[in-house]
């Protein structure tokens, strides 16, 4: 059993929201910051309809009521963090942005509080020196809808304590997610070293007009028994996501890629699953 049991979440938008809902859900105590009271207000909205989603993606399963009426939420980091063991960070991905912050948190947190990122592309090694502690830093990575892709990536940096991993692997555990550890830093973590270059190989097979969606999809689906193919991934993911790492890629395919996606889907409104139709319509 981890010693985590107060868990701040920083930052309540897409992923903070997540993160503090579920682990508030599992029985942690939980209390949430954000930039502002505005900010604040907002976030309290994504809780309630995250209250929804769970009850009706988790029928029967844990009371989403009670974790909502449980999780604090401030505009006050000082306040925010007295007493935590752990501090989640999940502001914008800006490394201006995310270092700030860690200046601003090591003045007012507890000496003993482990300090993670839930950043999905900058590595611990980037922000560690802002932390002041960066043998109790390191990356706690949640995926989008983290109640149903429960997987908590564990990733330390070159100066982080070891004991801290295991710590974080039983806190993730926990809070009902799957723990996959890394034992050195990587971009991309597991998942996205692995989905980033599948997912753009689909993309310059479908732009550079070698074969349509469909053929793409059914190859892997047949071919490796996976459930899906990369282009019903790409609805999941939103298109807007897909087009802004394509278009930042000098690449000669990921431009034609991200060309493609902007003309054919985004300008009509076709993000994915999200506006009911990107690839495919739902
Ligand atoms: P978001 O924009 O939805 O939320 C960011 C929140 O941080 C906002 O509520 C904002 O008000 C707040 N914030 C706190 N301090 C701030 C400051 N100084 N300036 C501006 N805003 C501040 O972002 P998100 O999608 O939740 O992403 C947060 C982190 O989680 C990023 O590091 C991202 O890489 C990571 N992440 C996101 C996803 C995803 O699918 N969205 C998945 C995995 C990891």
């Amino acid at each position: 059993m981890s010693s985590i049991n107060k868990v701040v979440v920083l930052g309540m938008g897409v992923l903070g929201s997540q993160i503090a809902f579920q682990s508030a859900f599992k029985g942690k105590e939980v209390t949430s910051y954000d930039i502002s009271d505005e900010a604040v207000a907002a976030g309290r909205e994504r809780f309630e309809v995250l209250a929804k989603r769970y009850a009706a993606d988790l029928p029967g399963v844990g009371d989403p009521q009670a974790a909502l009426t449980a999780i604090t939420a401030t505009s006050d980091l000082a306040e925010a963090v007295r007493g935590a063991d752990l501090v989640i960070e999940a502001v914008p991905e800006k490394i201006e942005i995310k270092q700030e912050t860690y200046r601003k948190l090591a003045e007012v947190a507890d000496p003993g509080t482990i300090f993670a990122t839930n950043s999905s592309t900058l590595l611990p090694s980037d922000i560690a020196p802002a932390t002041g502690r960066a043998d109790k830093f390191l990356a706690l990575h949640f995926a989008n809808e983290i109640w149903l892709r429960n997987t908590a990536e564990v990733m330390p940096g070159p100066d982080t304590d070891p004991a801290y991993l295991t710590e974080l692997a039983e806190f993730a555990e926990e809070i009902g997610m799957v723990p996959i550890v890394l034992t050195k830093e990587k971009a991309g973590y597991v998942l996205n070293s692995l989905l980033v270059p599948f997912l753009d190989a689909a993309g310059e097979l479908w732009a550079g007009g070698y074969a349509d969606v469909e053929t793409i999809d059914k190859t892997w689906r047949l071919a490796t028994g996976a459930p899906v193919g990369p282009f019903q991934i790409y609805d999941v993911v939103g298109l807007t996501t897909a087009y802004n790492i394509a278009s930042t890629n000098p690449d000669p395919g990921h431009q034609a890629f991200a060309a493609k996606i902007k003309a054919d889907f985004i300008d009509q409104g076709k993000l994915g699953i999200a506006t009911g139709e990107g690839f495919y319509k739902y």
